[in-house]
């Protein structure tokens, strides 16, 4: 291998290797004004809240928090006691990639892992789990984790989501929705925000904000109030309480009004898609998985593959079989035209 000469470039190695959004930098600018009450208790994150229970069309309760690791353990550990087990797929982010934070807030809930097909839960394989045992050894299933879109870039379809849901209710189970990139499914599905969360069976959806384009947030967001119960003590004992909250709030709310959150969102699936489609025609390159979303996973000749490192450009191969390019709320047709323009000249 030669040396690195090219500048590294981190456009496709993660939707969270951008910036912040204009809106959002506005937002912080704005909330930066005078004298507010700490913990949410101020004015923008009442509204902020009250704006999330216009966008879902109910009584949701809301929290914010900083990451989504935090989001997705701390609203499973209150879905579950100790002894119970959380079914989830096999590759999904609390498995692969919170280094067991689910397991330790939760005191011990046990992962199971479900057979997943293009990073969608299989049912049978859910059903199976969940009635395989019924004896008091087996860590007792209480709740269904299902990410939207997957990690996979794959999105759920509203039916699929419903009936995941039924069987989980069907069995006593609570269902969790890690939705690190919601806003991207959302866009994708062109449902509504109610239709794919709360009214095909969904308990408490971690809503993503930071890869959307905001600064260090994702909201919690429950939609059965007895699961609420006491929530802000756990994100409090986890260090996960804002004590100058509006700044997490205003951005939230500039990004839930005037359909920001679908600009950005449909962007970042837009030119996902024209990646797709240029590498795609390259010879030797394959597109692994329907580009429903933000993500691209190809598999690509070593020649490509060396010849862009070579180039400076930064991206994962360990992830889903093959190298995961992602695009963002920043994403140029310019980008993906360099990027698409070095993996021709690196082939052959
Ligand atoms: C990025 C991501 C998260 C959140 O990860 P943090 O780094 O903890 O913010 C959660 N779930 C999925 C599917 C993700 O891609």
């Amino acid at each position: 291998m030669g040396p690195v000469t090219a500048a590294l470039k981190y456009h496709f190695a993660s939707d969270n290797t951008s910036g912040i959004c204009p809106e959002a930098w506005q937002a912080l600018e704005t909330a930066n004004a005078g004298y507010h009450p700490s913990y949410g208790a101020d004015a923008i994150t009442a509204e902020a809240c009250e704006t999330f229970r216009q966008f879902f069309e109910t009584d949701c309760e809301v929290f914010f928090v900083f990451n989504g690791t935090a989001a997705n353990s701390l609203s499973l550990a209150s879905l579950c006691q100790s002894y119970h087990s959380v079914i989830c797929s096999d590759v999904s982010h609390v498995e692969t990639d919170e280094c067991g934070a689910p397991e330790f807030f939760s005191n011990g809930s046990k992962l199971l892992l479900a057979k997943s097909a293009l990073g969608k839960l299989d049912p049978t394989d859910v059903e199976r789990l969940i009635t395989h045992r019924t004896d008091l050894h087996y860590p007792r299933p209480r709740a269904l984790s299902l990410s939207q879109s997957t990690e996979l870039g794959t999105v759920y379809r509203p039916g699929e989501i419903a009936g995941l849901c039924q069987i989980a209710k069907k069995h006593g189970l609570h269902v969790h929705m890690d939705g690190a990139r919601f806003f991207n499914a959302l866009a994708a599905t062109g449902s509504s925000p109610a239709d794919i969360t709360w009214r095909a069976g969904v308990d408490v959806l971690c809503c993503g904000g930071t890869k959307l384009g905001m600064a260090v947030t994702e909201a919690v967001v429950f939609f059965n109030h007895d699961l609420a119960r006491d929530f802000e003590y756990r994100c409090k004992q986890a260090g996960q309480l804002c004590s100058k909250m509006r700044f997490i709030s205003a951005q939230w709310l500039r990004m839930l009004t005037q359909d920001t959150w679908k600009t950005h969102a449909a962007r970042a699936n837009k030119f996902a898609r024209l990646l797709a489609d240029q590498l795609g025609n390259l010879p030797g390159v394959q597109i692994l998985y329907p580009v429903d979303a933000n993500a691209v996973f190809a598999k690509l000749p070593d020649s490509i593959k060396s010849g862009m490192k070579d180039r400076g450009w930064q991206f994962y191969s360990f992830i889903g079989g093959g190298s995961r390019l992602m695009c963002s709320w920043a994403t140029t047709e310019a980008d993906v035209e360099s990027f698409v323009a070095d993996a021709r000249a690196s082939f052959g």
